[in-house]
């Protein structure tokens, strides 16, 4: 269908115009417009086979529309006739037509010219415009060839510059074509090609040929696109990798004729693939020779990766046996979950954890312990992709921490049991660590504090101190110490050692005072032992002296007795020198019992209350004939009036210490004066005697107090002694409570001094030394007594001291004979017994005779003071020392009858 467009300002003109243009056009659309404005949209909406347009019109004038249709490259083809007035000057329509008007109509229209004219134009238009089509398809076509050819050629530069070569396959008549780059590619000159499937092949590697011709096969079937990589050898030997792809081109039965392809250069990017397999390998390598687990898991938690480390701990053989699973499935119960719980926490929080330990039982049963580490894996992001862990195995550590801990606590307990004071102090002798036991004494106080102001009574730091020659570490010595926690005596064993990261001294304190004090005592008895040994040595060469002297004067007088032609005076004389020696005698017997009584430890000591000034004059009374005889003054001192003279003490104990010492004194004085007495001198009573005699020196002042100990000196040796006097004296005034001690001047004379607790008794009752009885004592009455003894000689004696004195004596040889007699007599008043005997002791017959006689007086004869105790509790009511006198026995007899 036709369409025309008519463009006239004028209504009217419209009007005319379609009538005029349906008649002669039945089939044409006619489209109006107005205005020039409205002719150009209607032109680009419609387009129109012809413009009829107007010349005059307001705004846009006609002339102006068709500049403006003509100027659009679509609507410049449709012809327009521009209707004029007749009186149209030429000049405008020269303009008219230099605007590309292509025909004129005059108005008033005709209607036959206006059909010529528009159909003329629609001619035009038609021939034009398949002109202009072909022209434009050329046109289109070179444009086409132009732009295939510029993009093959920068195909082929792009190819050339991205090192790809570009190659053609007949398939059908096998004919290879290739550009430059391919020459470059298989490292071959054009001479040597020979542009056939064969030179395709010619440079591949002989271990990638069979492969590379396979697939390059089967694309030439057709079967299928080729796509290889193989490698080619250059004609200098160098090898490079090459990918090649090519596409099957087929005819219209689907038959390949053709294949299209290009080659490239991939030998960096294999290098690089090489590269980074062999750094994959290296890694591997390194992490499956590491000690520690090595692990990474991916966003699941699964393992993707175990190092042979992780694998073993976890239990297993082989890498695949854990991957793929997670904690949950690896390890059981609270174990995996704690494990897959760290691992979302770290996913989810992209926190690292760090240095967490941990202990999990692997699929063996085993107790392991890990310090584990589980880091976030990100990709170049920052997004979370999984998570590395590492575990460090301190099974060993843990073992060895426990050992540690258990060692620990075994010596801590060894340190809370051992009963010595332990304490740790550093260089400077500061306190770092005390045992229980110290810190009981010390307190918690004590650490920081100076040793020696805790354990030294003086506050003062040991001069033995090993940490004064400091500390070596690993050296253990011992030293003793004495003023130590209230002044006792230790040995303190010290070691060097390592305390908190400091040299220090580890010290054991042992109390040895007491074995100390033991072994000062061994050293002391020892060295008493060798003297007494010396001494007894001594004392038996001089008792064999002291014995055989008196006893040879008995023995003499008793032969000279027995000559019959002497007188009443010689025989008196005679008779006086044999007691005088038999005294001497026992004296020295006495003095070797007492002593070996004090040895014993069986002196017992009877105190009670005593005129201390009676027994000084007794003493006087006793011994100034002596002093006369050797024409010595003597003189004693009482040192307080005889009312106020009243003690308490053992009397005989005393009465013997002061003997003793006027013996010694009148042995060793020759002339001058002796004195005795006594004084108080703070609260206590002090004793002396002094003599004018030989004197003692200085070096034997203690030593003569020793046991059988005389002073070694010529003048001593004529006197006559047995070393035990003074010893005798010192044990029983120290038994008082006493000392005793000497002052003495060789040449000038001696004075011993000795002290007593100056105590007054209890009660009034004294007791004052009996006063002896004369020997003619008679029993008013006739008694009968018993006289165990069954020694001859003995029995014999007593017999002679008790005649004339109205006793009936009669005679047991032995206990039981003593215990018959008694039993079977009960006119016997007394019993005079020995304690040694045959058959039965004298201890047993006592016993059995009081059983049966509870009143019968029974007189012990004793040798040693135990017998007398003992004698007593057996139930004898006195008792006589052996030997006795006549006088002595009548004396002890008469107290009881
Ligand atoms: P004895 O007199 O029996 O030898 P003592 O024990 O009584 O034993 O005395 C020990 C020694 O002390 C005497 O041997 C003597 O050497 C010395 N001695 C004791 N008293 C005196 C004294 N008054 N004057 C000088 N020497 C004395």
């Amino acid at each position: 269908m036709i369409k025309i467009l008519a463009i006239d300002d004028k209504q009217n003109n419209l009007v005319v115009l379609t009538a005029l243009l349906s008649s002669s056009f039945p089939d044409a659309r006619i489209i109006t417009a107005v205005s020039g404005r409205e002719g150009i949209e209607k032109a680009l909406t419609e387009s129109p086979d012809v413009i009829l347009l107007d010349l005059v019109m307001p705004i846009m004038g006609g002339i102006e529309t068709c500049k403006r249709l003509k100027e659009d490259n679509f609507l410049k083809r449709i012809p327009v006739i521009m209707i004029t007035a007749t009186k149209t000057d030429s000049k405008t329509r020269t303009k008219a037509l230099e605007t590309g008007v292509e025909a004129f109509l005059s108005k008033p229209i005709d209607e036959a010219e206006l059909t010529a004219q528009v159909s003329s134009m629609i001619r035009l238009k038609k021939s034009e415009n398949r002109v202009l089509l072909e022209n434009e398809r050329l046109e289109e076509r070179k444009r086409a060839e132009t732009e295939q050819r510029k993009i093959t050629e920068r195909l082929s530069l792009a190819c050339r510059a991205g090192g790809v070569g570009i190659w053609e396959l007949d398939v059908v008549n096998n004919i290879l074509i290739w550009d430059d780059q391919m020459f470059n590619l298989y490292g071959i000159k054009p001479d040597k090609f020979s542009g056939n499937y064969e030179a395709w092949l010619a440079g591949v590697h002989p271990e990638d040929l069979k492969k590379s011709e396979e697939e390059l096969q089967i694309a030439m079937r057709g079967e299928k696109d080729f796509d290889t990589e193989f490698r080619v050898v250059w004609f200098d030997g160098t090898i490079h990798s090459i990918r090649a792809l090519a596409t099957v081109q087929r005819d219209a039965s689907g038959q390949a004729i053709n294949l299209i392809g290009t080659n490239y250069d991939i030998t960096d990017r294999k290098r690089s693939e090489e590269t980074i397999i062999q750094e994959r390998r290296m890694l591997r390598t390194l992490i499956d020779n590491l000690l520690d687990m090595i692990y990474v898991k991916d966003i699941d938690c699964r393992k993707v990766i175990a190092n042979v480390s992780d694998v073993k701990n976890i239990g297993y053989e082989r890498e695949e046996e854990v991957l793929g699973k997670t904690d949950l499935e690896l390890f059981p119960g609270q174990t995996g979950q704690r494990g897959y719980a760290d691992d979302m926490e770290v996913i989810n929080s992209g926190k690292a954890i760090i240095g967490r330990e941990e202990d999990f039982v692997n699929s063996n049963g085993a107790r392991r312990w890990l310090l584990t580490a589980k880091i976030p894996l990100r990709d170049k992001d920052g997004k979370i992709t999984g998570l590395v862990g590492i575990g460090h195995d301190i099974t060993e550590r843990k073992r060895e921490e426990e050992e540690l801990k258990q060692s620990y606590t075994f010596s801590e307990s060894l340190l809370k049991t051992i009963p010595f004071g332990m304490g740790i102090v550093d260089e400077d002798g500061t306190v770092l660590f005390q045992s229980d036991n110290f810190e009981r004494l010390f307190g918690k106080e004590a650490i920081g504090k100076k040793c020696w102001e805790l354990y030294r009574d003086d506050k003062i730091q040991c001069t033995d101190c090993p940490l004064i020659c400091g500390i070596t570490i690993g050296e253990t010595d011992a030293y003793e110490s004495a003023g130590v926690l209230d002044n006792r005596f230790f040995e303190i064993s010290h070691t060097g050692m390592m305390y908190k990261g400091k040299k220090a001294m580890f010290e054991i304190f042992q109390d040895i005072t007491d074995r100390k004090e033991n072994e000062e005592e061994l050293i002391r008895a020892k060295e008493k032992a060798e003297e007494s040994d010396k001494l007894k040595t001594a004392f038996l060469h001089n008792i064999s002296h002291e014995i055989r002297t008196p006893m040879n004067t008995i023995i003499g007088f008793s032969n000279l007795l027995s000559e019959p032609d002497i007188d009443s005076s010689t025989r008196h004389s005679y008779i006086d020198m044999i007691m005088k020696s038999s005294n001497h005698l026992l004296s020295i017997i006495t003095d070797i019992i007492d002593i070996s009584n004090i040895e014993a430890n069986i002196v017992k000591i009877t105190r009670n209350g005593i005129i201390l000034n009676s027994i000084i004059r007794s003493l006087y009374e006793q011994f100034i004939p002596k002093a006369n005889e050797k024409k010595i003054t003597m003189v004693s001192e009482p040192g307080l009036p005889d009312e106020e003279s009243i003690i308490l003490t053992d009397s005989t104990k005393l009465i013997q210490i002061i003997s003793n010492l006027l013996n010694n004194a009148l042995k060793f004085t020759q002339q001058g004066q002796i004195k005795f007495g006594y004084a108080v001198k703070d609260k206590l009573l002090e004793f002396f005697v002094s003599d004018t005699g030989l004197g003692i020196p200085e070096e034997y002042h203690q030593r003569i107090f020793d046991r059988f100990y005389q002073v070694d000196n010529t003048v001593s040796k004529l006197y006559e002694g047995t070393g035990l006097g003074l010893a005798i004296c010192k044990a029983h005034v120290e038994r008082l409570g006493g000392e005793i001690r000497l002052s003495s001047t060789p040449g000038v004379g001696s004075t011993f001094y000795f002290t007593l607790p100056f105590e007054k008794p209890a009660d009034t009752v004294i007791t004052t030394p009996s006063p002896k009885k004369e020997t003619g004592f008679v029993f008013p009455e006739k008694k009968k007594i018993l006289v165990a003894e069954d020694i001859d000689s003995n029995f014999k004696l007593i017999g002679y001291f008790l005649f004339g004195a109205n006793a009936y004596v009669i005679r047991a040889s032995n206990g039981k004979e003593a215990v018959e007699k008694c039993l079977s007599d009960q006119s016997i008043d007394l019993v005079l017994i020995d304690i040694k005997m045959p058959i039965m002791d004298g201890y047993t017959a006592i016993k059995l005779i009081r059983e049966s006689r509870p009143d019968i007086p029974i007189i012990a004869q004793t040798a040693y003071a135990d017998d007398r105790y003992r004698a007593i509790e057996c139930g004898c009511t006195g008792f006589i020392s052996k030997p006795f006198d006549k006088k002595t026995l009548l004396n002890v007899i008469s107290e009881f009858i």
